[in-house]
């Protein structure tokens, strides 16, 4: 196979995670990553997690935040490996805290950082799939953007815009033979949640089904699955990946 896949985010948790199933799936591997030091240390060793797939990976330094970052980060990927046809829109932040008592830095960081960026993304992507005549896209929302989570007013907004972007970005590129589809992860073990306290722990624990938290790996296999040939009839869909959760 000699389709290219671009992770956004890639150097560390369900980004990283993305990358290598993706390269194990055959695809050769852009890895995101925010600045030139990770790109140096985690991105690189992700890179080389993914070549032992017998693929090429190689990283690309972009705030996706920002909409010019973006475009040269797309450019690059397309002239480096002669196409793009995968983009997984993982990059994301939280900065919790009650409603109100938020800032409004708070608020614009996390709507940046998760929000605009898959703007930003598809916006430029979707130009060069359009060209190629097919293309996915797989955007990571969160189970807080579908039911809201106490505390992330910033985060649940962010996931649930990216829902709508999901929706509304299939039926434009549909006829372009685009598929655009979103994850929707549960509690997840990254960096991410090994913040959060026990307390927080035990009753999100509580709280799901399958009485384990989800691993990268889990979100991983479900975005490997709608990049697959076994997915080209599934568009503007929101998989859950949350091991049956009630919020
Ligand atoms: P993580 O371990 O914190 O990884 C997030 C990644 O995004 C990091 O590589 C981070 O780089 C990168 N990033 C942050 N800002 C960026 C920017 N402006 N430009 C480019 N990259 C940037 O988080 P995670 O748990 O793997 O989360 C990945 C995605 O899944 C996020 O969108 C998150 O909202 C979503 N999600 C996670 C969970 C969960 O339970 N973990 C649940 C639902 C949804 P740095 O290393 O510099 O921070």
């Amino acid at each position: 196979m000699s389709k290219t896949a671009l992770i956004t985010g890639a150097s560390q948790g369900i980004g990283a995670a993305i990358a290598v199933r993706l390269a194990r799936a055959g695809f050769h591997i852009a890895v995101n990553c925010y600045n030139q030091q990770l790109a140096d240390t985690d991105g690189a060793a992700v890179a080389e997690q993914c070549r032992a797939f017998g693929v090429e990976a190689k990283c690309y330094v972009a705030d996706v935040s920002k909409f010019d970052q973006c475009q040269e980060m797309v450019k690059a990927v397309a002239a480096d490996f002669g196409s793009l046809d995968v983009l997984v829109n993982n990059a994301g932040i939280t900065r919790d805290g009650l409603l109100p008592r938020m800032s409004e830095e708070q608020f614009d960081a996390v709507i940046a950082v998760n929000l605009k960026s898959v703007f930003n993304m598809m916006h430029h992507a979707s130009g060069v799939m359009i060209r190629q005549k097919s293309g996915r896209i797989i955007n990571v929302s969160s189970v807080s953007g579908l039911y809201g989570n106490a505390g992330q007013a910033n985060y649940a907004a962010s996931k649930a815009g990216v829902v709508g972007l999901t929706k509304t970005a299939a039926k434009e590129l549909g006829g372009r033979n685009i598929t655009v589809n979103a994850v929707a992860p549960g509690f997840i073990r990254t960096q991410m949640t090994d913040a959060l306290p026990d307390k927080v722990k035990d009753v999100m624990l509580g709280q799901i089904s399958l009485k384990r938290f989800g691993e990268p790996e889990d979100v991983a296999n479900a975005v490997a699955f709608l990049a697959s040939d076994d997915a080209a009839y599934i568009s503007g869909q929101v998989l859950e990946i949350d091991g049956c959760i009630a919020m």
